[in-house]
């Protein structure tokens, strides 16, 4: 991988540093050349893995403000990684989801021109966790640590790629559950209290949320970007795919809910920056568990993302 690195230092052409953190990455650096910390520039529309090809970015075009990640979809089980047996570890892992990140990713591409940025993992979530702080991941092994480093490395450096070139951007980190009610669960890392509140309350806790960046730069309320007519929600709804909160669905209310995990949390804009961020978590029924329920729903969920992008960051303007 390094020496990947070093070849796409020499031939990069955009001014994007990523600063990798120690032992990030197996296997040292060849180089030494560089300044320190070691500065990674990403070339667009380029393929770059982790070590083992456990993980890979594919680096979008160099203006899309747009990052898709599936975490969970992995099921390569390393002997070099043990069985996260640790007893609050959620090892389930999320079916079929970077078969639809990539079918999502292909309909944005084939409606906007611009490839977004994809970030997918290929190892199970039972041997690395890649949506928990890495205190939290309880894995059993440095190589998982070393994994969940890289994977982070590719996130951090799509979003400052998009920050550098773009301005803004979103993020939309790709999940699935199981839970009854078929639909998108929509996170912003907001509380479920405060999704269930009334209006006046949600509007006072946009500083709570992954969103934190676009909201401040709005002209909608904060309960209208959680659950008005152009709420993700909303949109997704709109295209015919369920989901909550949105202005059809408002409230979790006390069904199963996830409002977002660490990397919604490190990557959005609840703590700084530019790039906002969304978990989705899909239902399986109808929307991902066929090759023709992918396409379909990739495709209706690219169109919500291009009209949330059109309406919140006046991106894509002659995109219909
Ligand atoms: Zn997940």
């Amino acid at each position: 991988m390094m020496k990947r690195i070093n070849l796409l230092l020499i031939a990069g052409v955009l001014s994007v540093f990523v600063a990798c953190k120690k032992g990030g990455d197996t296997g040292g650096d060849g180089g030494g050349t560089g300044p320190k910390p070691t500065e990674v520039v990403y070339k667009p529309n380029t393929i770059v893995y982790g070590s083992n090809k456990y993980v890979t970015f594919k680096v979008g075009d160099a203006n899309s403000p747009i990052i898709l990640a599936s975490p969970h979809d992995g099921e390569l089980t390393p002997a070099s990684m043990p069985l996260r047996d640790h007893k609050d570890a959620v090892t389930v892992r999320d079916l079929y989801l970077t078969l639809l990140t990539e079918e999502i990713s292909n309909a944005l591409f084939a409606k906007t021109g611009l490839r977004p940025h994809v970030i997918f993992n290929d190892v199970a979530r039972s041997r690395m966790e890649p949506n928990r702080s890495l205190e939290e991941a309880y894995h059993k092994s440095e190589a998982a640590n070393a994994l969940w480093r890289e994977y982070h490395a590719f996130l951090k450096g799509a979003r400052d790629m998009v920050q550098q070139n773009v301005g803004k951007g979103l993020f939309l980190d790709m999940h699935g559950h199981g839970h009854t009610k078929q639909r998108v669960e929509v996170g912003y890392i907001v509380s479920r209290t405060n999704l269930n509140a009334t209006d006046a309350v949600l509007n006072s806790v946009p500083a709570t949320s992954s969103i934190y960046h676009l909201a401040k730069n709005s002209p909608y309320t904060f309960s209208q970007l959680i659950r008005g007519d152009y709420a993700f929600g909303t949109l997704l709804a709109n295209e015919g795919v369920p989901a909550v909160p949105s202005k059809q669905d408002p409230k979790p209310e006390q069904d199963d809910y996830f409002n977002g995990g660490y990397c919604t949390l490190t990557y959005g804009s609840r703590d700084g920056g530019t790039v906002s961020a969304i978990q989705l978590e899909t239902n399986g029924s109808n929307l991902r568990n066929t090759p023709a329920q992918r396409k379909a729903s990739g495709a209706k969920i690219a169109d919500a993302i291009i009209k949330y992008m059109k309406n919140h960051y006046g991106l894509f303007p002659n995109v219909n």
